[in-house]
């Protein structure tokens, strides 16, 4: 079966998501472990974390994705910067263990005329600080369009990230579909090839998850603007490939289109009439 959810708000806490997801036909979904922009999250509210289990065995709700807000940058030249995605990721690993074994995904980050190699070098020292033996969670690289100076705008880059990281178990990779198209990686021209460097470079077995997101930019732009499943420039038919992909197919997938509920529950039962049993 087609596991595939949505962005959510987690405003109204766990139940609250999964009854939405519910309710426009997911069977999983990402949010934000707070604020996008950062700022402190909400306390942990255990009433509601035990009705999430609950309500998610009986509705088949499952491997959930935390997505680190978006101004978290672990390779800033700022130090106080650093320091608030040290602290941040240190808090919501904690927090994730109240759902344990699920996802959480981050941007690696942008090294702002440091260079790549400075960037992922401090990239891979946060994350030798945050993660730690015990966790259940796995940490997601996401792979970026490699708009302005993201880093993890390559395969290569990803890779070296993990190679510096002593609990690499711990860590696995959340391919954008918008992302790499934008970075340059044919996913509608040559998906196989695509999946075969991935392989090749990463590891195949490190890939975890799929933001399944349409592009409003032509191929390698690196602008990085999602786009409705479909109404840009990947299109449906690349999207059919995507889900049914031998090396994907199993995967959640998680739709950051530009929609309200209504639009994600289109998509959803789209993407699920695609899929092949
Ligand atoms: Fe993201
Ligand atoms: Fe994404
Ligand atoms: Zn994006």
């Amino acid at each position: 079966m087609l596991t595939i959810g949505c962005h959510l708000s987690s405003s109204k806490g766990y139940l609250n998501m999964a009854e939405t997801a519910v309710s426009i036909g997911a069977d999983t979904f990402q949010f934000f472990t707070r604020n996008p922009r950062g700022g402190k999250a909400k306390a942990i509210d255990e009433e509601d974390i035990r009705n999430f289990h609950k309500y998610s065995r009986e509705h088949g709700i499952h491997t959930i994705l935390a997505h680190a807000p978006y101004t978290l940058n672990a390779c800033s030249a700022d130090e106080s910067i650093r320091e608030f995605a040290l602290n941040t990721m240190t808090d919501d690993l904690r927090r994730m263990e109240y759902t344990p074994g699920q996802l959480y995904n981050f941007h690696p980050g942008s090294h702002v005329k440091q260079g790549a190699e400075r960037g992922i070098e401090l990239i891979a020292e946060l994350l030798n600080r945050v993660l730690y033996p015990e966790m259940t969670t796995t940490v997601l690289l996401e792979t970026m369009a490699g708009k302005g100076s993201e880093v993890g705008r390559s395969f290569e880059e990803i890779r070296s990230i993990i190679d510096r990281c002593e609990l690499s178990e711990k860590l696995g990779v959340c391919l954008d579909t918008c992302h790499v198209y934008d970075a340059g990686y044919d996913i509608v021209g040559d998906l196989d090839g695509v999946i075969d460097e991935f392989d090749r470079i990463i590891g195949i077995d490190r890939l975890k998850a799929v933001h399944i997101n349409d592009s409003k930019n032509p191929f390698a732009s690196h602008k990085d603007r999602h786009e409705k499943i479909g109404e840009g420039y990947i299109g449906t038919e690349a999207f059919e490939r995507v889900i049914n992909h031998p090396a994907m197919r199993e995967l959640p997938f998680y739709l950051e289109t530009p929609n309200e509920l209504d639009g994600y529950a289109g998509e959803i039962s789209l993407l699920k009439g695609l899929y092949r049993h």
